[in-house]
């Protein structure tokens, strides 16, 4: 998809979104004010630092933040529907109809008591009007499409590689055909290779299904291979959106640039990565101002008094920094 291309409907619409923890040494502002569309089909790839907002935002989209944690502003709307509004009864089962799920550590999804097979008719047989024969028809299937073969239906979670386990959360994300699948940090737990293969097989699932996919990662070398637009976050807000190309050929933000930068590129003979000087900022004190300027080599002036606004370049390029 190209930027020319986003223009399918849009099924996710965050506005102003203000998510805060409450804690001993003030409010934590772990997403400030963000604002983002997803389209469907589209593979939206959210990247930053640790600690920049992104599993934040995307556990603000399902209602799943951990108490004391709370949405204190903004909307979210998902195929229309005001999922702020919803009581947590009716976004259970929105969840659980309308999003797959795919996080870091698998084992804390999945039952170790209860075969992976069963796993996946139990969570099909809840949330559809499949009869359990259907259901077991239909797991068998998914388990051949992620690579693990439906020979291993029996076996328990804890009989599984790393890697696997990923790929039978893969299944149940996808199991119910949902309108968007949220992958936070899913391959952070595992080498690279295998890291490479899972972000392989979540890529061609959603080019087969027409997926819509948020990833969320701190790899931006990994996310901009395979995603087609990227909202690249700091410090709880978004500084840079843009197509894959538009942000791999022309980084506009100077943090993006620095995380490019920073990625090591085998293509290269010779070339040297450089990172991001300076620590990440304390997010009950960001720094005033532009919240990237202590770090930020092409910072002046204004950038240590005055907040950036949003500017939108285009219909798909948003930056936040004084340089625009
Ligand atoms: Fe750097 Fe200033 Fe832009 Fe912030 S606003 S990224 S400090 S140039």
């Amino acid at each position: 998809m190209d930027s020319e291309e986003i223009k399918s409907e849009t099924i996710l619409e965050i506005e102003g979104l203000k998510t805060y923890y409450p804690t001993s040494r003030g409010m934590v502002k772990a997403v400030d004010d963000v604002t983002l569309n997803v389209h469907r089909s589209e593979f939206l790839g959210v990247v930053g630092e640790s600690g920049s907002g992104k599993s934040t935002l995307g556990f603000s989209v399902l209602r799943l933040i951990p108490p004391p944690g709370r949405i204190l502003d903004g909307s979210i709307q998902f195929e229309g529907i005001d999922i702020l509004r919803l009581s947590n009864e009716e976004m259970r089962r929105l969840r659980g109809r309308k999003f797959g799920m795919i996080f870091q550590d698998p084992m804390t999804s999945l039952d170790p008591l209860l075969r992976i097979g069963e796993h996946i008719i139990e969570t099909l047989c809840l949330h559809s009007d499949m009869s359990k024969k259907e259901a077991k028809t239909r797991a068998t299937e998914l388990l051949d499409l992620v690579g693990i073969g439906s020979e291993r239906f029996d076996d328990y979670p804890h009989q599984f590689s790393g890697g696997m386990r990923q790929r039978v959360m893969i299944a149940l994300a996808i199991c119910l055909d949902p309108s968007l699948v949220i992958a936070d940090e899913p391959t952070t737990a595992l080498d690279v290779i295998v890291q490479a293969r899972i972000l392989d097989l979540i890529s061609s699932l959603r080019k087969k299904y027409g997926l819509t996919l948020m990833l969320i990662s701190h790899d931006l070398a990994a996310v901009i291979e395979r995603c087609d637009t990227l909202a690249v976050m700091y410090a709880g807000q978004i500084v840079e959106y843009g197509t894959r190309r538009q942000i791999g050929k022309e980084p506009l933000h100077p943090y993006t640039q620095g995380l490019l930068k920073s990625t090591p590129n085998v293509r290269l003979v010779g070339a040297k990565a450089s990172f991001i000087t300076g620590p990440v900022p304390d997010m009950t004190q960001p720094p005033l101002g532009c919240r990237f300027h202590p770090r930020c080599p092409h910072a002046m002036e204004a950038c240590r008094t005055t907040e950036p606004t949003v500017r939108r370049l285009d219909d798909n390029r948003v930056v936040r920094c004084h340089l625009y």
